[in-house]
């Protein structure tokens, strides 16, 4: 948490004898736990920098068992914190320290209940994993695109619940673009049934867009209606040296065409993110060994199997990049010959959170402005950072498809982490200020959390700010929902 946050009033009731027997009625001796030691993997955020408290963790294993135990908390007073597989990065899933009510994990209510391979939808519960979902579609022919880093934990009701991005959302968008329909445990603990697999359904306001991103603050997300797509069968992945990033941005214009609309992803990297990985992460290798500060990692995807003797993904991605060669703006580059050397590449992109988190202490920021300022907030965001600290590391890399850059910096080497916070407010200051400017986000896709709650108040309008407090108010009129994030209310 940053040292700066003043924490929020949040409800203070105690989960007292009663009502513990009474969470225990509803979800047996299974569903509750009660030791100190079980309770720290859930009340600990996943970067080990936010830790609160609990009275107990709770795990219902269906939605009737969720809506008794909100019902039970509603009625007195008790503060919920949902969570799901807590790999969030913005400290939401984890209580305030001074928190007394529960932990509400989905983590039991992981079924796959219907997979539509016609109808290209799946329905599933709150607490699946997002790999298994990947999984799941595979293994009927399909494709669910939702990929991120932390896929092998994270699970799909924490994934809506932050709308995650990940690195397919150029082509399929957003975690809320892959939603058809909703089921939700409100504040007061109703059940609302939207598990609708409609593609058009224009009946009044749209509530399930309400849930998504909302970090836990409106209800409690316990089942989903997904869609999916036809499985790709020929990918081809490409690691390539870059002149610069106003380079990788043209590449990306350009590739759409190329590729014949196949483009599925585009990271950019720096060179420093990727020494880290290889520093932190054994196993992983340097696909490319170039002097230049920035890289891209492009993939083009296609649903139709290459033919013998045809032109598949590899061989035109190839001459796209001869072409880029040409035009300067490739250095050197390699296509991936199989399908270890492409996991490879994917490793190094994915493991940089978690080698960051090897690597000492550090500052993140998770921005997004139009694709085509991309290069100028880079330069002018480095140097300010620069400014205020010269000897602090940037790491910068992104989703750049998207607009959204993760501006990292690891600490100057030897840097304490209570001696980089000093430095924190006024680097957070000069990028969010930047960010603004340049009519873009403080958070692309991370969401706000407990880390960036005052930055949300720093940056959005009173009507806009108004507006979210009204529907807080509305649907959760005691505010024992996951109190004290996104969102102050006074
Ligand atoms: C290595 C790594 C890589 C990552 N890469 C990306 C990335 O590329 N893109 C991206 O967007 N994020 C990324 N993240 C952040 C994180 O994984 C995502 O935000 C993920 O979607 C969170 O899912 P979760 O199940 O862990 O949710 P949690 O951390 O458990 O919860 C996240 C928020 O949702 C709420 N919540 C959880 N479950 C529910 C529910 N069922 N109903 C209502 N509210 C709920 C919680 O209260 C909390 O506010 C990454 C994280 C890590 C550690």
């Amino acid at each position: 948490m940053p040292d700066t946050v003043i924490t929020p009033s949040i409800p203070t009731a105690a989960v007292t004898p009663a009502i513990l027997e009474g969470l225990r009625a509803i979800v047996g001796d299974k569903g509750l736990i009660q030791d100190e030691q079980g309770k720290q993997p859930f009340v600990t955020d996943w970067r080990g920098s936010t830790v609160g408290t609990a009275a107990v963790v709770v795990r219902p294993a269906t939605v009737e068992e969720t809506s008794k135990v909100v019902k039970l908390c509603f009625d007195n007073g008790i503060a919920i914190v949902p969570q799901a597989g807590n790999t969030g990065l913005m400290g939401g899933a984890t209580p305030w320290p001074t928190h007394t009510g529960i932990v509400l994990s989905v983590g039991r209510m992981n079924k796959v209940i219907n997979v539509d391979p016609v109808g290209y939808s799946m329905t599933v519960e709150a607490g699946c994993i997002l790999q298994t979902l990947q999984e799941t579609a595979a293994s009927h022919d399909r494709f669910l695109p939702l990929s991120l880093g932390a896929q092998g934990s994270c699970m799909i009701g924490g994934n809506l619940s932050t709308n995650a991005g990940g690195v397919q959302v150029l082509r399929y968008g957003n975690a809320r673009n892959l939603v058809m329909g909703l089921e939700v445990v409100l504040p007061n603990g109703d059940i609302w049934n939207g598990l609708r697999a409609l593609k058009k359904d224009n009946t009044g306001y749209d509530l399930k867009h309400l849930f998504m991103g909302a970090e836990g603050t409106l209800g409690i997300i316990t089942k989903a209606v997904l869609k999916i797509w036809p499985k790709p069968k020929d990918v081809a992945t490409a690691w390539i040296a870059l002149r610069d990033p106003q380079a990788a941005i043209e590449i990306l214009s350009e590739a759409h065409g190329a590729s014949e609309d196949n483009v599925g992803s585009c990271e950019l990297m720096s060179r420093a993110c990727t020494d880290m990985v290889l520093r932190h992460i054994p196993g992983t290798q340097d696909p490319l060994k170039a002097d230049t500060p920035w890289y891209l990692l492009l993939e083009w995807t296609s649903s139709r199997p290459k033919s013998d003797g045809a032109e598949g993904m590899s061989d035109k991605m190839e001459q796209f990049l001869a072409d880029q060669m040409e035009a300067g703006r490739v250095l050197d580059a390699v296509i991936a010959q199989n399908e270890s050397q492409a996991r490879n590449m994917w490793v190094i992109r994915e493991s940089v959170a978690p080698a960051s988190r090897a690597e000492g202490p550090g500052l993140s920021y998770d921005i997004s402005v139009a694709v085509s300022k991309i290069p100028e907030f880079l330069d002018k965001g480095i140097k300010a950072s620069l400014d205020i600290l010269p000897s602090i590391r940037p790491y910068p890399l992104g989703h750049i498809g998207d607009g959204n850059v993760h501006f990292s910096f690891m600490g100057p080497k030897g840097m304490d982490r209570a001696t980089l916070g000093q430095y924190s407010p006024a680097i957070t200051r000069a990028v969010n200020d930047l960010v603004t400017s340049m009519a873009g986000s403080i958070s692309a896709e991370h969401g706000i959390g407990i880390d960036k709650l005052d930055e949300l108040a720093h940056y959005r309008s009173k009507t806009e700010l108004d507006t979210m407090r009204t529907i807080k108010r509305a649907l959760d009129p005691k505010n024992i929902m996951n109190p004290g994030k996104v969102l102050r209310l006074a």
